[in-house]
């Protein structure tokens, strides 16, 4: 048996790697140490059992695998083009082998009329079949090859393929190095699990992840380094989180009183969904418990969250604490500001607002009320981290639309108090749940998954700019009936000016279909000060206004019951999650609403494919779910600052979802009987998460 420090040997130490082809292989693929080349997975595998016929042969085909024979070298062209050519046969055509280096090798090595197995990908030149550089094996050679029907294939560049360190080299290398490594590889989990989980071995694993037999074998070797990458993520999560709750103590906010209560029995305008009694008794149990709370509250578009937040904030002021609620936009904190204030008339609590645009007196009686305590609940953006505002008590901090808000100003609000307040991060950008067991694996999670009855689903339409008179006559009647109107434009930072663009244009075509004085218009955008905003947004919800014209600015949090038809233009160019939210700003009343998508009439196909999802479904799991399969998670919003230290080699954030859950439950277990993993037998996972993760530790503070 070697150890794990061996495989830290430098890479120059292995048998046909000098110090140039190191160099390469440090550059190009990060490859410094023998457990580099190791980990260094082939990306596909070529099944070599399948031979073609030249007469198959078409470009479209990625490789092919040919027997036949030489008929002649030649060459062709000069200078750069210069090239050696040969035309190989078989029973049904010929095609052209191509080589433009390393020419006097071939025809050195390779003699005309022998029967030859070539490899390579087919592409067409002047109408005729090529293959450049393709693979040369005499057949008797082919057969005793590595009894691997599956040939790894490695992901190379062009100055690895330049300097000859082709795939084919790196899979010789790689089956070099393992016979080189006399002794089995070092076992990176305990073998109780090893057993439990029916996993091969390590060794084995990684022997036939390069070289594999058959299908079935390569599956599991696959399927055990997957589990070995996933489960040391999340046992890595769920240790900093068990961590945390062993090393911070929480305010404890061990009564419901009389704040809660009569809100509770005398203003609450509803009865709580099942959903939200759930969730407010998960948060109760934080609260109460000693510990720091650390909660991601998911919850879809009207699900109700800000009543979750409501209620939570009242526990924390019947404590004798204070709560703040930070929105990412000023409409959004206005627009919680005048929800809440209304949601607790008549109960003696003082609220205030804070934004960029609050006046420098009332800031002044803010931070005054905020010292003397006389405040209990500040509402406001990014205005509440800045320097000067300061809390007396800080008991829980609520942060709305989470993925808005970078790890740093996360952090900066966290330090508002010298003992760390609760924290709920609220989310309507449903999350699915496997990802965010990784993005989020150190926050509890709660999720409202019902929504307040009586909603009558939005339906859902898909126009292309042709029929867009069809659309303008809908919304005519729909207005007669007393409905307002939303008409949303993309807009994305790349290409901003192109966007105002549009949306002055369709400004231009709604002002002249529906003109004034019969129609009202108002628009909102991003370019307009915080006050334009805020008359134009008046305008529309108190009902003068028809229709808001308006960029993506009112994605979030914009409430307005009577608005039942949401026209997002350009549809095609949003992304399924951000259509989703749109959508969410209609249905909030009891009449049908509608959301109608234009789009051009040509769509790519994954373009299409997102319309098609949202008409089918309004389960923002389920568009989140497909939003993941689409996009991957790497382009999911909020992923990139996702913290895992390494990228993963073989698991996949997207794909592999039920071993995500699976190692979860695995990891959660073996912390619960030992949370600080000093039994013996998980001694090996100690080392392997000191090994894998203590140089990184920055990361771990995700909230
Ligand atoms: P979101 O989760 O998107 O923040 P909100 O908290 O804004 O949702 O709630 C959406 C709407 O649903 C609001 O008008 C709110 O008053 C209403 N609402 C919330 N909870 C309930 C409930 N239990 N029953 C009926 N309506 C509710
Ligand atoms: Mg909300």
């Amino acid at each position: 048996m070697i150890v794990q420090e061996f495989l830290d040997t430098n890479i120059t130490y292995l048998t046909g790697v000098g110090p140039k082809r190191a160099e390469h292989l440090n550059k190009e693929i990060s490859v410094f140490n023998f457990r580099d080349f190791l980990y260094y997975f082939p990306y596909k595998y070529i099944d070599r059992t399948r031979f073609y016929k030249i007469e198959e042969l078409d470009p479209d085909l990625p490789f092919v695998q040919i027997k036949g024979h030489i008929k002649g070298y030649y060459s062709e062209g000069h200078g750069k083009g210069k090239r050696l050519t040969a035309d190989f046969q078989d029973e049904t055509g010929t095609i052209k082998l191509i080589w433009f280096k390393g020419t006097k090798w071939i025809t050195g090595n390779y003699t005309p009329g022998i029967e030859y197995i070539i490899f390579g990908k087919p592409s067409v030149f002047n109408g005729m079949v090529n293959i450049i550089h393709p693979e040369i094996e005499a057949c008797g050679k082919a057969s005793e090859r590595l009894n691997s029907a599956l040939q790894a294939q490695y992901s190379t560049t062009e100055k690895l393929k330049n300097n000859f360190i082709t795939s084919k080299t790196i899979n010789k290398l790689i089956g070099t190095l393992l016979k080189q490594i006399r002794g089995r590889l070092p076992e990176t989990l305990p073998s109780y699990l090893v057993s439990q989980y029916k996993l091969i071995d390590l060794h084995d694993a990684i022997h036939r992840i390069h070289f594999p037999s058959n299908p079935e074998e390569l599956e599991k070797a696959r399927y055990r380094l997957k589990f070995d990458e996933l489960f040391y993520i999340q046992l890595n999560l769920l240790r900093l989180r068990s961590n945390r709750n062993l090393k911070l103590k929480g305010f404890v906010f061990s009564t419901v009183g009389k704040f809660f209560n009569s809100f509770y029995h005398n203003n609450l305008p509803f009865t709580l969904t099942e959903a939200q009694k759930r969730v407010m008794k998960e948060i109760r149990k934080d609260l109460g418990s000693g510990r720091q709370m650390n909660r991601l509250l998911q919850g879809d578009v009207g699900s109700g969250k800000t009543l979750v937040a409501l209620m939570s904030m009242l526990i924390a002021i019947d404590n004798g604490y204070q709560a703040c609620i930070m929105a990412p936009t000023e409409i959004l904190a206005n627009q919680h500001y005048n929800t809440i204030c209304r949601l607790l008339h008549g109960i003696d609590i003082k609220i205030c607002l804070l934004t960029g645009s609050s006046k420098r007196t009332s800031r002044k009686s803010i931070t005054e009320s905020l010292l003397d305590k006389s405040l209990h609940i500040l509402i406001g953006t990014h205005a509440l981290i800045e320097e000067n505002v300061r809390f007396s008590n800080l008991g829980l901090v609520i942060i709305d639309e989470q993925h808005r808000f970078g790890v740093e100003q996360r952090a900066r609000l966290w330090q508002k108090n010298l003992h760390p307040p609760h924290i709920l991060v609220m989310t309507a950008t449903p999350i699915p749940r496997t990802l965010a067991m990784t993005l989020y694996g150190d926050l509890d999670v709660s999720v409202i998954d019902e929504l307040p009855p009586g909603r009558v689903p939005v339906k859902t339409m898909h126009f292309t700019d042709p029929e867009r008179n069809k659309v303008f006559g809908f919304i005519r009647n729909q207005i007669a009936e007393g409905r307002q109107i939303y008409f949303v434009y993309p807009l994305i930072k790349e290409s901003e000016t192109m966007d105002y663009k549009d949306l002055e244009d369709g400004w231009d075509t709604i002002s002249r279909v529906f003109p004034s004085p019969k129609y009202c218009l108002s628009v909102v955008h991003g370019k307009m000060t915080p006050a334009d905003k805020e008359r134009s947004m008046k305008l529309f919800k108190e009902g003068h206004a028809h229709i808001l014209v308006a960029t993506t600015v009112i994605e979030v949090g914009v409430d307005i019951p009577n608005a039942s038809v949401m026209v997002i233009e350009s549809a095609e160019r949003f992304g399924l999650s951000q259509l989703h939210q749109l959508r969410g700003r209609v249905g909030r009343g009891a009449d049908q609403s509608y959301c109608i998508l234009m789009s051009s009439e040509k769509l790519t196909r994954e373009a299409a494919k997102r319309l098609e999802v949202l008409i089918k479904t309004s389960d923002g799991f389920e568009i989140a779910e497909t939003d993941l399969q689409l996009r991957g998670p790497g382009d999911i919003e909020g992923t990139q600052q996702s913290g895992i230290p390494f990228d993963l080699k073989i698991a996949s954030l997207g794909q592999d979802g039920q071993i995500i859950e699976y190692v979860r439950r695995i990891a959660e277990n073996i912390l619960t009987v030992d949370p600080l993993l000093d039994e013996p037998q998980n001694g090996l996972l100690k080392a392997e998460l000191e090994r894998l993760f203590s140089k990184k530790q920055s990361w771990s503070k995700i909230s």
